[in-house]
């Protein structure tokens, strides 16, 4: 008995309705795979066909694999690499041309590996060669003719037009799996890049706070003349602990360890003593660094290291990027529901491209490699994360040569912040 189904072979204006549609559905379908089922079982049917199924060209460009099989092929052909040297399908796509094979069993070229797998019979069978822009992508074939006719020319138009449908569909296939490639190696990257900067942070600590414990006390032995030798081996040490600390915030920013205990503060003080902690090394620099304290307290609810940090580094880059004989205001003052604080240089300033990265990690104005400043481009978007953590905000304003202005509010009461010693609330943010 023929087991085989019959389907009903349309007439040729409702067949050009069913490409038009499949046409129609490749704009408007989201899902590629469902499409390209679609596209099969229209193909099958216009041609009045048993099956159809696209193969699609692997990697290495040997083989060809089924990407699209009726559903009762799918898991037995799953696996199945049909080889382009020895399939009428590789035959297609080879010369670019459709093949037809009215009688498999008498093509040396016919490959009986699928067949096999799919517990198939293929008597006859045409196959029309993908290709997107020149580049072949596959084959789109449609087995067994039913009723025993031959395969005829509108058979092999209305295949070659699906094919060109076809090759779209896999041409985007293919760029989303491209882009999900991509997006897996860059975060990837990102991962190595966070737990490099953990464990680079971590390691460097010990090593760094013994070099400052033992520099700070042979500081208080040594004889006069070798102090200034000591100094600068303190000095550079100091400022190793910042790159240090600015790596260690950020990894525990990234890790989301970190959270905004508050309590009432006053910024000014916090200014005070941020800028009294800077003084020595603007003076060193020959940099008149000014805070002139406000009347008022300027209290808010806030974290005062993690505002310490955001306006040291802020101070940090003043000092690095302003030259010697220049100055640096630091200016603190209240607005509606906010403190605002100021850092005003006039230093080499920002060129205009430049400024929308600055906030951005690892971003430097200058390259790292030419350089004469030290640093790793985090201090900014540690201070921008340590400020939005309590709601705030910061910005820059600048004009290359003539100085640059920092400056970043904080509200005097956020809702966004944790509120210290609340257990209810974790420790991440
Ligand atoms: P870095 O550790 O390199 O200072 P930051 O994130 O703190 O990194 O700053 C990013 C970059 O922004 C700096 O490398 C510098 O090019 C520029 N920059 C920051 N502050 C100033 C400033 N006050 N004047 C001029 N350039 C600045």
């Amino acid at each position: 008995m023929d087991s085989r189904i019959v389907l009903p072979v349309s007439e040729p204006g409702q067949r050009l309705d069913r490409l038009l549609e499949v046409i129609r559905l490749l704009g408007t379908s989201l899902n590629l795979e469902t499409f390209l089922d679609t596209l099969i079982s229209t193909a099958s049917e216009l041609t009045g066909c048993e099956v159809a199924s696209i193969l699609e060209l692997d990697e290495g460009g040997k083989q060809l694999r089924f990407t699209a099989t009726p559903w009762f092929h799918r898991d037995l052909l799953k696996g199945i690499k049909v080889p382009l040297d020895t399939s009428l399908a590789g035959f297609a796509l080879q010369n670019g041309q459709p093949v037809v094979a009215p009688d498999v069993s008498a093509e040396s070229r016919h490959f009986k590996g699928a067949d096999q797998a799919a517990r198939f019979a293929t008597r006859s069978l045409m196959a029309v060669p993908i290709i997107y822009h020149g580049e072949k992508l596959g084959v789109l074939e449609v087995v067994n003719k039913l009723e025993q006719t031959d395969y005829t020319e509108e058979d092999r138009i209305i295949l070659e037009t699906l094919a060109s449908q076809a090759a779209m569909a896999l041409q985007n296939l293919r760029l989303v799996a491209r882009v999900k490639t991509s997006q897996d190696q860059i975060t990837q990257l990102d991962r190595m890049k966070s737990s490099f900067i953990g464990i680079a942070s971590h390691e460097l600590r010990t090593p760094l706070g013994l070099i400052l414990g033992y520099s700070t006390f042979l500081r208080e032995i040594i004889q006069p003349d070798y102090r200034p030798q000591l100094d600068i081996i303190h000095r550079n040490a100091m400022r190793l602990k910042e790159i240090i600390d600015n790596l260690a915030n950020m990894d525990n920013l990234q890790r989301g360890v970190a959270s905004v205990r508050v309590h009432t503060i006053s910024i000014r003080r916090l200014v005070e003593e941020v800028v009294d902690s800077f003084q020595s090394e603007a003076n060193h620099k020959r940099l008149t660094l000014r805070f002139d304290p406000p009347q008022n307290d300027l209290i808010v609810e806030g974290d005062s290291p993690k505002i310490t940090i955001a306006l040291g580094n802020v101070v940090t880059n003043a000092i690095t990027f302003t030259n010697p004989g220049g100055h640096i205001d630091v200016v603190a003052e209240s607005i509606p529901g906010h403190v605002k604080v100021s850092v005003i240089d006039n230093g080499i300033g920002i060129p205009a491209n430049d400024l929308p990265q600055i906030f951005d990690r690892f971003y430097q104005v200058e390259s790292h490699l030419t350089r004469k400043h030290g640093g790793m481009g985090l201090g900014l978007s540690v201070s921008k994360v340590m400020i939005e953590m309590h709601g705030g905000r910061i910005w820059a304003e600048s004009m290359e040569g003539k100085g640059s202005t920092f400056t970043f509010l904080i509200p005097v009461k956020s809702d966004r912040v944790v509120l210290s010693g609340d257990p209810s609330i974790p420790d991440k943010l």
